[in-house]
């Protein structure tokens, strides 16, 4: 059995980072793993024009640690698509370097007000991102009240990805935080222009840990943990080998006490030990040599990036997680707080 894991640097292809002193807290624990990520743009205001992206990538350049691990971590900025996104700023933000545009579907999740009402009112836009080569982010749910909340992945896949995917067969689209078999199939089936990501909370826990031992707060994200029948679909995928799905943390720091409260926020804190909770999903499942190509390379390839150099490595060695950190003046409950992992990073 080995003990030690060298991979190319990976890179989280669907990260919340917030804004100020939150940011501060947590950029390092990203930075420390990924030499890259895909930032998402749900600030309040959201990240809505290139110009307000250029300056979050700022910010976050700025909070980056001055040397050491994680000195030179690139973040890929993204803007929010809403309903009146102008298909003129398209090309500015190629020209600035932005990669991606994120669906929200309004009210799916946290800081989604802002989001999109129905997709056809984003069509010239989506047929400018089509020609500039940027990709599409999707939160893949409905959010109709009279769709069970399990069951908002699936009807997505009819309503939305259908009739987006016939009606922009060439537009790059990732299927982000992926929870469902039927959305595992979709993307099997797919063209080479449909993706996904996987996080680590989809791949290690089924629905019931949410109540397991009275309501575990820290394990409510969106969309919601699922039954054990998806998530055995999504490790399968995710060890398969399959170049369309790939790493993306979904990591989202909350305050412990707003998520501890009644009406807690949805989101789980995993950016401290990400690549470590992949670790033990590929070893489980007897597929450690197929961690690599899932965390360094098919994200790049999709997006149409360069793979990244030098190398990150896991060591066999268990140790103990944080309760907690500190998030500015609050603290943050990491995923798996106080438990011990079975996998470190140790370079
Ligand atoms: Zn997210």
């Amino acid at each position: 059995m080995s003990t030690t894991l060298s991979l190319t640097r990976p890179d989280d292809w669907h990260l919340h980072l917030r804004d100020g002193d939150a940011l501060r807290a947590v950029l390092p624990h990203s930075a420390r793993q990924f030499a890259r990520a895909i930032v998402m743009p749900n600030l309040r205001p959201p990240v809505t024009t290139t110009a307000l992206a250029l300056d979050y990538r700022r910010r976050i350049l700025d909070a980056r640690p001055h040397e050491g691990p994680g000195a030179d971590f690139q973040p890929l900025m993204t803007l929010y698509l809403t309903d009146r996104t102008p298909p003129d700023e398209m090309r500015r933000a190629r020209e600035a370097g932005i990669v991606a545009l994120k669906l929200y579907p309004a009210g799916a999740t946290t800081n989604s007000d802002a989001g999109v009402t129905d997709l056809r009112k984003t069509y010239a836009t989506l047929e400018a991102m089509q020609r500039e080569g940027l990709l599409l982010l999707v939160h893949g749910e409905v959010t109709d009240a009279d769709i069970d909340l399990f069951d908002r992945e699936a009807v997505f896949i009819e309503r939305v990805m259908q009739p987006l995917r016939r009606d922009f067969p060439e537009l790059k689209v990732v299927f982000e935080h992926l929870t469902t078999r039927e959305g595992a199939q979709y993307v099997q089936a797919a063209d080479r222009y449909t993706a996904a990501t996987l996080t680590p909370q989809h791949l290690l826990y089924n629905r019931n840990a949410i109540f397991l031992n009275g309501l575990q707060p820290h394990l409510y994200c969106l969309p919601v943990l699922k039954g054990e029948e998806h998530r055995r679909a999504l490790v399968q995928a995710a060890v398969s080998g399959h170049p369309r799905f790939f790493l993306g943390t979904d990591s989202a720091p909350h305050a412990a006490a707003l998520k501890e409260q009644a009406g807690g926020h949805a989101g789980c804190y995993s950016a401290l030990s990400a690549l470590e909770l992949y670790a033990e999903v590929f070893d489980a499942a007897g597929a450690l040599d197929k961690l690599e190509a899932f965390a360094s390379f098919h994200g790049a390839d999709f997006y149409g990036l360069p793979r990244n150099r030098g190398t990150v490595t896991l060591k066999r060695e268990p140790w103990q997680l944080p309760q907690t950190v500190p998030f500015g003046e609050a603290t943050l409950k990491p995923l798996r707080g106080g438990e011990t992992l079975a996998w470190r990073v140790v370079q």
